[in-house]
C-alpha cells in the first residue's frame, strides 16, 4: 500500500491526487486541498497519522463500515470518495467544500435571522437523518464539522468516524468542544444513540440564532454542571415557537428529547421546508429483493449472494452487508427515471441530490438573494462560540468504577430496550449500542476497564 502515497520532485501525491495546502488542522492530523492530476478536480484529503490514533481500526470489522461510507450520497453530507493507508498514516479523500465553517460565518455575521438560521438547521436535520436512517450517529456533531459550500449549503464532515474509534479512544480525543456534547455524553455513557446528534443538532440552533452557546464556562466542572442541569438562558428576542423546539432538543433525559420525527413535525422547523430534504417513501414492497443490488453489494463487499440474503433475513439493522443493500437500493432509486423516490420527480431533483453539490441557481439560492459566502474572521480566538482552547479533560479517565459498572448494567438492559412495547420513542432509530450482542457488551466492558487501569 506503500505506492499510495509518493512524492514526485516537490509533489505529494496521494493516489491520483496532488496535495497542496493545508485547509485546517482538526483533532487527528491535517486536512490538505488535493487536485486530481488530470481532471484538476479539488478534493480534501484528511490525513490521520496512525501513530496518533493507534486504535483506529481500518483493517478488521470498520473495514466494510468505510465501504458503506462511500456509498452514503446527500447534499449535506461531505462525500467519503476513497480511504488509502501506509504504514504511517491513513488518507480519507473527500469532497472539497470551499466555503469554510458554518461557525466562521456565524462570528463573522453574528446571529442570524430566523430564515436563515432556519434553512441552515433544515438542511443540517436532513443530513443528520439521511445518516441515522443508514444506521450512523455522528456523535461529535461540532462547528469544526459543519463546512459551508459555494452556494451556502451545509454539508456535515467526519459521519462515521467516530464509529471506527474505540470509545475510549473517541472520548479522550473528541471533548475539545464538550459544548456540544449531550449530558450522557459528558458523564461518560457507552451508550451513544441518535439522541447524541439530537442534542448537539439543538446548541447549533441555539448558536444560530443566538450567536452564542447555551451552555458554557471556563471552569470545565462548571460546564459540565451546567450541561446535566439543562437549563439555558432565553433571550426575549427568540420567537416562542422556536423556545419550544430548543426546548424540546435540549432535554437532558435522552428518553424525552425529541426526535427527528418530532422535530420534522414540529411547526416551525416545517415552515418553508425544501422537498427535497425529506423525499417521500417509496410504496416499493420490503420482502421483493433487488437482485441487482444483491449483486452489487457481493462485488464491493466479496461476499457471496447467500450471505447477503443471511444478513438481510437475520433483521439486524446494523449489519454492514444489510446497511450496504438499502444504500444502494437507495441509490438506484434516485438513478432511476421511472422511480418516484420524489414527490416531484424530474432529472433536476435527481441531479440536485446526487450532484456534489446543489446548483449555484438552484431555487435555494433564490429564495434567500440576501446570503453571501464570507471569508473566515482573521480573530475568532474570543469567540463565544469557540470553546476555551485550554480545555482537553478526559472524560473517560474520570469515570467512577461504579459508573462503569451501572454502564454495563444499562447495556444489558438496553438489549431487551429496542423490542420493549414499554418504549416511549418506537420511531426512533435504535442506537449503536441497543442492538449490540451480549459478547460485544462485555468486550465493551473489558475496555472500559482496562482504560481506568483496573
Ligand atoms: P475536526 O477533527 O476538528 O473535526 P477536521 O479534521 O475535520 O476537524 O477539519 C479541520 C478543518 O479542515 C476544518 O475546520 C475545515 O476548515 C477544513 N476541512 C475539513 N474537511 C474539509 C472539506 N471537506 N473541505 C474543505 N475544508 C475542509
Amino acid at each position: 500500500m506503500a505506492e499510495k502515497s509518493q512524492i514526485q520532485g516537490a509533489q505529494v501525491k496521494i493516489g491520483h491526487y496532488i496535495l497542496g495546502e493545508t485547509l485546517g488542522t482538526g483533532t487527528f492530523g491535517k486536512v490538505k486541498i488535493a487536485v486530481h492530476q488530470r481532471t484538476n478536480h479539488k478534493v480534501a484529503v484528511k490525513i490521520l497519522n496512525r501513530q496518533k490514533i493507534k486504535s483506529l481500526d481500518v483493517v478488521g470489522k470498520i473495514r466494510r463500515e468505510i465501504q458503506n461510507l462511500k456509498l452514503f450520497r446527500h447534499p449535506h453530507v461531505i462525500k467519503l470518495y476513497e480511504v488509502m493507508s501506509t504504514p504511517t498514516d491513513i488518507f480519507m479523500v473527500m469532497e472539497y467544500v470551499p466555503g469554510g465553517e458554518l461557525f466562521d460565518y456565524i462570528v463573522k455575521h453574528g446571529k442570524l435571522k430566523e430564515p436563515e438560521a432556519r434553512r441552515f438547521f433544515q438542511q443540517i436535520i436532513s443530513g443528520v437523518d439521511y445518516c441515522h436512517r443508514h444506521m450512523v450517529v455522528h456523535r461529535d456533531l461540532k462547528p469544526e464539522n459543519l463546512l459551508l459550500d459555494a452556494n451556502l449549503n451545509v454539508k456535515i464532515a467526519d459521519f462515521g468516524l467516530s464509529n471506527m474509534m474505540h470509545d475510549g479512544e473517541f472520548l479522550r480525543t473528541s471533548c475539545g468542544s464538550p459544548n456540544y456534547a449531550a449530558p450522557e455524553v459528558i458523564s461518560g455513557k457507552l451508550y451513544a444513540g441518535p439522541e447524541v446528534d439530537i442534542w448537539s443538532c439543538g446548541v447549533i440552533l441555539y448558536a444560530l440564532l443566538c450567536g452564542t452557546l447555551p451552555f458554557d464556562d471556563e471552569h470545565v466542572p462548571t460546564l459540565f454542571r451546567k450541561i446535566k442541569s439543562g437549563i439555558f438562558a432565553i433571550p426575549d428576542y427568540l420567537n416562542k415557537e422556536v423556545v419550544g423546539l430548543l426546548c424540546l432538543m435540549l432535554q437532558v433525559d435522552p428518553l424525552k428529547r425529541s426526535s427527528i420525527k418530532d422535530i420534522r413535525e414540529h411547526d416551525w422547523f416545517k415552515h418553508d421546508l425544501p422537498d427535497y430534504l425529506f423525499p417521500l417513501p417509496t410504496d416499493q414492497d420490503a420482502s421483493i429483493v433487488d437482485v441487482e443490488v444483491v449483486k452489487e453489494v457481493c462485488d464491493k463487499f466479496g461476499v457471496e449472494e447467500y450471505e447477503v440474503h443471511r444478513a438481510m433475513l437475520g433483521g439486524d439493522p446494523h449489519d454492514q452487508l444489510n446497511i450496504a443493500y438499502h444504500l444502494i437500493l437507495d441509490n438506484k432509486r434516485i438513478m432511476d427515471e421511472k422511480g418516484d423516490y420524489f414527490c416531484a420527480s424530474d432529472a433536476e431533483m435527481k441531479e440536485f441530490y446526487l450532484a456534489s453539490s446543489p446548483p449555484a441557481d438552484s431555487f435555494l439560492m433564490s429564495r434567500y438573494p440576501h446570503l453571501s459566502v464570507g471569508s473566515p474572521p482573521q480573530d475568532q480566538a474570543s469567540s463565544p462560540l469557540r470553546p476555551h482552547p485550554e480545555r482537553m479533560p478526559g472524560i473517560r479517565s474520570q469515570s467512577k468504577p461504579q459508573d462503569i459498572m451501572h454502564e454495563v448494567y444499562r447495556a444489558m438492559k438496553t438489549l431487551d430496550y429496542a423490542s420493549s412495547p414499554l418504549r416511549p420513542h418506537p420511531e426512533r432509530m435504535p442506537g449503536i449500542r441497543s442492538q449490540s450482542k451480549p459478547q460485544d457488551i462485555m468486550h465493551e466492558v473489558y475496555r472500559a476497564m482496562k482504560t481506568l487501569d483496573m
